[in-house]
């Protein structure tokens, strides 16, 4: 006989865990405990050397779909003799530290029982188990109970209850269990109207949805705006109400093979839809398939994803085609959660809404995901990951609240050797984002039971998350410059504390030399950086402005590289712009007024893009530079000329002589695609490039790729690619590149830079 205590960490409660360990442990004839504590969960296990050798060996590879193992200890126990495997109950053991999981999309088993006409649960909405259902959208305290749920109000009925206490089902301690005897129920509601009509409303909806109507879904995070994807009509007068000008909707199909009829899906594609996390995919689309171009106008990408609750899926199968679920919101404000405010927000954009009656605790929007060079990049982490730890190297000294950046906000908390990103919150703009955005990293607060001690922000005055941080008492505070951030950020998910040489790439962020930055190759440790190198700045005429009216930036970049004296007379862009407007921003570029200097690589797309696809106008953030991408053909493998000033401090990528070869191909009537590959060769060349230089001084240090630019997969690979070969190169996968991500990155900075001065 021998012993082994195995210590298990990660997401492993609210997952089903335990009764999985218990029978698994039953199987082998192994006797012992299971139990959760503050960090995961504790095993005990007695049996003979072997059993218990294979027991640890299926612990590591065969854990339930939505567990996720960080890390597995096993220690030796004195053996015992013990008669039988015994699940322990936690609320023995004294108070947990956060014990709330993400929420876990439908399981198979919950989902056949849903379809099955037999099954008490056929067609019920709200079904789930201990491997699947809400979690921290219904949480509202800790630990995670159902008395702290939002299925508090629902008593279970005798079947639920046996359910629930039974040691061998799969409903056991599954805290939002629930069915059509005593669990939440539908309705459905004509807007302006307010009165619950049908006695079949997922029906209602349906028929609303297949004769073109727009429905307020109220989901698992919040509510979705839905229509048929494959009705033109009902896609544009969706657009038309929601104010979305052109930014791409996701859609959400049935199931995988729906989704492989509408986009070519490699197999890592395929395994994040079916992902526990449920994410929506980018991925290419199919041409001439049944969805509506207006979806998704003017780029190739959709965003797909399957039914992550049986609400969903029920939905998708009483209308049988494709729906465009969509966040219900105006514009950039946050996603609505309550019956109240969704009549009062959607009016006039929803005809009708499908409800239900168990609270939405915490909105949580839908997380999304591309593969990008090969590797899964989430761009937006929300739900099914909140609030699902990162586990950090060392652990930080002090608690640390990171309150984001501007565009795509997200906030994290840091606490002993866990970073917790709070859900998507959005663009800062807005005084109903700021409640989210306080509302949010309150309640994350309540559920993790702690009061940060630092708080870390963007350097930008105006940002509203920086002025939150400054408005808040009890705290020492930290400004973090925006690109350090994106670095260490990129860095954080490997745990590399540095040095390493970071290409930080995106559209702006706040310098320290008053200008915006996003062009940069910084030396970076986790309390300092240096700033090696960075792009020639562009002058945006008009300032912000200068972001939508891009054949701004086209014309100071020209500016720049004709002397003052742009060609615009062969440039087919400048027909589409308003003469007194040129004047306006040539005046504005000669006398230096209202023209801030601005390094991001982003504008150069911006530019560089306006040109070769005539387009004068972007309609949102980064809409120029995927049509850019996606133009590129990939026969064209040279680049445009380019020069690198080494001298400079810091050095400088000066790509004027790009534009004069553009201006020429332009001329010489070159197709966008090769102009398109050319640029983004020359974007490559000249970063490898210079990398490589300062490499070369500063030793064999990796490279962190990072920063919304970094999206773009071309780019990505093409840098990779060139720098792969002899230096280790650091790409994100489970934090965003993109602003969504930088919180990580501001609290371990924020953590080092007061405990060198400590
Ligand atoms: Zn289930
Ligand atoms: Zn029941
Ligand atoms: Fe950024």
């Amino acid at each position: 006989m021998a012993g082994i205590r195995v210590e298990i960490r990660g997401t492993v409660q609210g997952v089903g865990f335990r009764p999985w360990v218990a029978r698994l442990a039953r199987g082998l004839g192994v006797t012992g405990s299971v139990r959760n504590d503050a960090r995961g969960v504790i095993v005990e296990a007695f049996a003979t050397e072997k059993d218990l050798q294979l027991f640890l060996q299926q612990l590591r590879v065969d854990a339930p779909p939505a567990a996720r193992i960080v890390s597995l200890r096993s220690t030796a126990l004195e053996p015992e003799t013990r008669t039988e495997f015994v699940i322990e109950l936690s609320e023995k053991r004294g108070p947990k530290a956060l014990s709330i999981p993400p929420d876990l999309a439908t399981c198979e088993q919950c989902e056949a029982e849903v379809l099955d006409p037999a099954n008490r649960r056929y067609g019920y909405a709200f079904t789930n188990c201990t491997s699947c259902g809400p979690r921290f959208t219904i949480a509202t305290g800790i630990p995670y109970d159902r008395a702290q749920t939002t299925m508090a109000s629902f008593e279970m009925c005798r079947a639920c209850e046996s359910e629930y206490t039974n040691v061998e089902d799969r409903r056991f301690h599954a805290q939002p269990n629930a069915c059509p005897e005593c669990g939440p129920s539908l309705a459905f509601a004509m807007l302006g109207e307010g009165v619950a009509l049908s006695s079949n409303p997922l029906g209602a909806t349906a028929e609303l949805l297949k004769a073109g109507g727009v429905a307020g879904i109220k989901g698992l995070g919040g509510f979705h705006l839905a229509c048929d994807a494959s009705d033109p009509v009902a896609v544009e007068l969706l657009r038309e109400r929601k104010r979305r000008d052109q930014k791409p909707f996701a859609v959400m199909v049935r199931d995988l093979g729906a989704a492989r009829e509408l986009a070519k899906l490699s197999e890592e594609e395929e395994a994040l839809l079916l992902s526990p996390e449920r994410p929506i995919v980018l991925v290419e689309r199919r041409k001439g398939t049944s969805i509506a171009p207006e979806v998704s106008p003017d780029t190739p990408l959709i965003g797909l994803f399957l039914p992550y609750t049986p609400l969903h899926r029920l939905l998708l199968e009483a209308v049988g085609r494709p729906l465009v679920m969509t966040s219900a919101n105006v514009s950039d404000e946050p996603i609505c959660k309550d019956e109240e405010e969704a009549r009062r927000r959607l009016e006039g954009i929803a005809d009708a809404l499908l409800l239900h009656d168990r609270d939405i605790a915490m909105r949580c929007d839908d997380s999304v995901v591309r593969v990008i060079a090969g590797a899964p990049t989430v761009m937006r982490r929300s739900r099914g990951f909140v609030p699902r730890p990162f586990m950090l190297r060392s652990p930080v000294a002090r608690p640390v609240l990171a309150c984001g950046a501007h565009l795509k906000n997200t906030f994290c908390i840091a606490v002993g050797d866990s970073a917790y990103f709070g859900p998507h919150i959005g663009d800062l703009e807005t005084v109903a984002a700021l409640e989210f955005f306080e509302e949010a990293v309150a309640r994350m607060e309540t559920i993790l039971s702690v009061q940060p001690e630092v708080i870390a922000h963007d350097l930008h005055p105006g940002y509203l998350s920086t002025r939150y941080a400054l408005a808040r008492s009890g705290a020492e505070l930290v400004g973090v410059q925006h690109h350090h951030a994106h670095v260490v950020s990129a860095m954080a998910e490997r745990g590399i504390v540095g040095p390493v040489l970071g290409l930080a790439f995106d559209g702006t962020g706040a310098g320290i030399d008053g200008t915006s930055w996003g062009g940069e190759f910084l030396l970076c440790f986790h309390d300092r950086f240096e700033r090696l190198g960075t792009f020639r700045p562009i002058r945006l005429a008009g300032g912000n402005v200068a972001m939508r009216e891009v054949w701004r930036i086209a014309y100071a970049l020209l500016h720049d590289a004709f002397d003052g004296e742009p060609p615009l007379e062969d440039l087919p862009l400048f027909k589409k712009v308003p003469l007194d407007a040129l004047r306006l921003v040539n005046q504005m570029l000669e006398r230096d007024l209202n023209a801030p200097r601005a390094h991001g690589v982003g504008r150069y797309f911006d530019a560089f893009g306006a040109l070769g696809l005539e387009r004068p106008v972007s309609s949102y953030e980064g809409q120029i530079a995927v049509s850019w991408d996606f133009a590129a053909d990939s026969e064209t493998l040279d680049s445009y000329p380019f020069e690198i000033d080494g001298a400079a401090t810091p050095a400088q990528i000066d790509l004027r002589p790009s534009v004069r070869a553009l201006v020429n191909d332009i001329v010489e009537g070159t197709p966008p695609g090769a102009i398109s590959a050319r640029f983004h060769r020359t974007v490559a060349r000249a970063s490898a490039g210079l990398a490589e230089t300062l490499l070369q001084e500063i030793g064999p240090v990796p490279v962190a790729l990072t920063g919304g630019v970094f999206q773009n997969a071309r780019l990505c690979s093409d840098i990779e690619l060139q720098l792969s070969s002899k230096y280790e190169v650091l790409r994100h996968r489970e934090v965003p590149p993109g602003d969504g991500g930088i919180a990580i990155g501001q609290a371990l900075i924020a953590d080092a830079f007061l405990g060198d001065k400590g």
